[in-house]
């Protein structure tokens, strides 16, 4: 082997272990070493599965050893957000009320990554509950962005994003609500994807607002978002809103000329762009305008109410789904409680922090009745008019490019404002509310050298083309090559 480990890509990887070049075994220890050595200032992981792990991995090597056939995700280190089912381990979603929670049963989109002979090393921290842009909202610990540990890695995913910046993971997942898997991505310089709403199953995911979440995959190449779409997005009978369509082969399909490709750019709704982000996002059409494709106008004008639209859905969805956590089903039950009243309480008062606490209220304020129709009814036709504004534009169109954030990821501690703070979804929200396919790949860094993104956004269904076009992007540029300073040392 030429390259340290963590220099490879995770097909890369796979494909030196199932060359015999590299044993599953010290792949593990391998990751479990950078992590030792890495995240105690880094704080990406919430739980380390080292003693499962090693034994997979043992299990893995012997089954090489037997030339028996090998899975798609062969030894790839890969870690879990901890927001998703791995059975018998502890999901506690950065939050004190699920600190001591075990999995039954593991989500569709675990178990189908670990039927592919991944070693799922661990879970990885968020923002409590999976609300916030930062993961300052986490109940244990911040996390840091791997490029400077002044700044946040962003959110909610920012554990999962970190972790595979660092390459601490080579892989990771991530749940995109209203943009935890694309913002994340951005500030962290990796790749980033977010499928379209159903194509991967969110059965064993801790729901958030059901009609906005999808798991998706974090990785340092397109290639390897592919071979993790290719693996998580299956059908299962488990979640009602699971497309029932045959998984798609977006390896196969994955190099294509851009050439007479549109991409439409929303102008109106980029008015009020930095000056660093706005000549990113130049540069980046530029790359794809030398690529062979065009750039047209496109009128998504509507996209300016999303920000409204999203904080009322996914705070009523959230209000109910959050209902379960009575610690009577789940959840730690405060020790002061002593009337069935107080257990509820005072076990949610002691046990959820400000923010979702904020969104629980605010969630059951749009719903209650005399409310309802202002605020939960209009945001639904609102939203209906988004998921028009999109499909109109994809006449025009075969995939939208925007940038990923306003900014690039701030430091620590400095935005106090919660508007200013939801605002960072302003570019990521609308995919959400419209159930299209989005990724996040990385387009250079500003003048502080932080990572930047560019969004592309496909028609529902459209993966694998939203896939090929940020392939083409990355091979034009491989910015997400590089690996952030601290972290690009072996062992
Ligand atoms: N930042 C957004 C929020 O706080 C999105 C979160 C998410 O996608 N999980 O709601």
């Amino acid at each position: 082997m030429t390259k340290p480990l963590h220099h490879l890509s995770a097909s890369a990887l796979s494909k030196a272990f199932i060359e015999g070049e590299v044993s599953a075994v010290d792949i593990a220890h391998y990751f479990f070493k950078r992590i030792e050595r890495y995240d105690k200032e880094l704080g990406s992981f919430l739980s380390v599965l080292e003693e499962r792990t090693l034994e997979r991995a043992k299990a893995l090597d012997r089954k090489r050893s037997k030339n028996k056939p090998l899975g798609k995700l062969s030894a790839i280190p890969i870690a879990i957000k901890d927001n998703m089912h791995i059975a018998g381990e502890l999901t506690t979603c950065a939050s004190k009320f699920l600190k001591n929670y075990r999995a039954l049963f593991s989500a569709t989109a675990v178990r189908l990554l670990e039927e592919e002979d991944a070693l799922l090393i661990g879970k990885t921290n968020l923002d409590e509950l999976s609300m916030g842009s930062s993961n300052e909202n986490s109940a244990f610990y911040p996390v840091k962005n791997p490029w400077d540990p002044k700044r946040v890695p962003g959110g909610s995913s920012g554990g999962s994003a970190a972790a595979v910046s660092a390459r601490l993971a080579l892989i990771s997942t991530g749940s995109d609500t209203g943009g935890s898997i694309r913002q994340p991505a951005s500030f962290c310089g990796i790749v980033g994807f977010k499928p379209t709403y159903g194509r991967v199953s969110r059965h064993g995911l801790v729901a958030f607002g059901s009609s906005l979440d999808q798991i998706g995959p974090f990785t340092t190449t397109v290639e390897d978002a592919a071979l993790a779409m290719e693996v998580m997005g299956r059908h299962c009978p488990h979640d009602a809103m699971s497309l029932d369509l045959p998984g798609e082969p977006y390896l196969d399909l994955l190099t294509k000329d851009l050439k007479e490709i549109r991409f439409g750019v929303p102008w109106n709704f980029l008015k009020s762009l930095k000056p660093e982000i706005r000549t990113n996002f130049l540069q980046s059409l530029d790359v794809l305008k030398s690529l062979g494709a065009k750039i047209v106008d496109a009128d998504l004008d509507i996209c300016k109410y999303s920000i409204a639209v999203y904080y009322i859905l996914a705070t009523a969805e959230a209000s109910t789904n959050l209902a379960r956590l009575d610690s009577v089903r789940y959840g730690a039950r405060s020790l002061s409680a002593k009337t069935m009243e107080e257990v509820y309480k005072l076990s949610r008062e002691e046990g959820l922090g400000r923010e979702v606490k904020k969104r629980i209220m605010l969630g059951t304020y749009v719903l209650s009745t005399g409310y309802q129709d202002a605020f939960y009814k209009r945001a639904q036709k609102v939203r209906t008019l988004l998921i028009n504004a999109f499909e109109q534009a994809f006449c025009h169109c075969d995939a939208i490019a925007l940038p990923v954030a306003p900014s690039s990821a701030f430091e620590l501690n400095s935005i106090a404002d919660p508007l200013e703070m939801y605002l960072q979804d302003i570019f990521t929200v609308p995919a959400n509310l419209a159930g299209l396919p989005a990724i996040s790949v990385p387009s250079g860094f500003d003048s502080a050298q932080m990572p930047l993104g560019l969004q592309l956004i496909g028609p529902q269904m459209h993966d694998v083309l939203v896939m090929q076009y940020a392939y083409a992007f990355e091979a034009a540029t491989s910015f997400g090559q590089k690996i952030p300073p601290a972290y690009e040392v072996g062992l």
